[in-house]
């Protein structure tokens, strides 16, 4: 048994020695990913409740890795944090995003569909962000109100009124904000109130059960009231069946993201998508 137990050991080292150098080769790799072409954006739409109508879309980055093939940015962003790469990625992600923002057109091409950027907190607190976007706003001749940013509560762990200064600056220039993966932090409510937002996502944790569970659909119908009173627009993560559309949509839910509507899409793909429908 003894035997087994070292052995196993052994193993377990191994894998978590394999495991740990996979990281630090991709974390050594994500440098030249960039400058390689092997990332790419993909853009989600978000869909108005009411009108089915698409309302704006989500940037997500993918990564081709020429031996493992996609990873998950949910694996290589906290690298990318961890080594400061994110700065350079990010500068990447908000040009992409600027320059396909012009094409994506509806209302038979009067209005601009707005594209959301996700913003980390190591991103987010360096001196430079708000001139960052501001200059690839300048540079990109692309209107503020037509790029929208995503941050989570992470952004408020540090100098809370910097935080909010840096968000109050961007929104007055029209650019929109959104809380990103609410309610899987910790004192989410009492950030809301204080926080200069526009839009709360609500995390896909609450969506999952919320068909099957009265208990979830009390409680989402209780976050989109408390958002509701703040002026703020809900919208929902994660929407997979057209049950839990409609459930969702009579807890008062202002906007739809996930896969029942579309998975992420090439740019091209969303242009398509915008020009051709779309009313869901
Ligand atoms: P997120 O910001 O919460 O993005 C939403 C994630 O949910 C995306 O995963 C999206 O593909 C996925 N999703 C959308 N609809 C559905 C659905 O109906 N069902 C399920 N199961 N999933 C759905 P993705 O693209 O893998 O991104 C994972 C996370 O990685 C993102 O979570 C975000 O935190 C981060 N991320 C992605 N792209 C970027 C980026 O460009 N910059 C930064 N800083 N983070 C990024
Ligand atoms: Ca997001
Ligand atoms: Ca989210
Ligand atoms: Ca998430």
């Amino acid at each position: 048994a003894k035997q087994r137990g070292t052995r196993a050991w052994a193993q377990y080292n191994e894998a978590m020695g394999a495991q740990a150098a996979l990281r630090m080769e991709l974390a050594h790799r994500l440098k030249s990913a960039l400058v390689e072409g092997e990332l790419s954006m993909v853009y989600q739409p978000l869909i108005d409740v009411r009108s089915g109508q698409i309302k704006g879309m989500e940037a997500l980055v993918r990564w081709k890795h020429p031996e493992y093939g996609f990873i998950s940015p949910a694996q290589f962003i906290p690298m990318a944090e961890e080594s400061g790469q994110i700065v350079e990625l990010t500068n990447w992600t908000l040009w992409q995003a600027c320059s396909v923002s012009p094409g994506m057109r509806a209302d038979g091409g009067s209005a601009i569909v707005p594209v959301a950027v996700n913003i980390s907190p190591v991103y987010f607190q360096r001196d430079d962000f708000v001139d960052q976007i501001r200059h690839v706003l300048k540079k990109t001749g692309v209107d503020p109100d037509q790029l929208q940013i995503e941050i989570t509560e992470g952004v408020l762990l540090k100098e809370q009124q910097q935080a909010v200064t840096k968000l109050t600056e961007l929104r007055r220039m029209g650019v929109v904000i959104s809380l990103d993966d609410f309610g899987t932090g910790y004192s989410s409510l009492s950030y809301l109130k204080n926080l200069p937002i526009d839009k709360v996502k609500l995390d896909r944790s609450f969506v999952v059960d919320v068909t099957t569970s009265e208990a979830d659909a009390e409680l989402v119908r209780g976050v989109i009231e408390i958002v509701h009173n703040l002026n703020m627009v809900v919208v929902i993560e994660g929407v997979e069946t057209a049950e839990q559309a409609s459930l969702l949509s009579l807890l008062g839910s202002d906007l739809f993201q996930g896969y029942l509507f579309s998975r992420p899409l090439t740019a091209c793909d969303m242009q398509a998508l915008i020009r051709n429908c779309c009313d869901f």
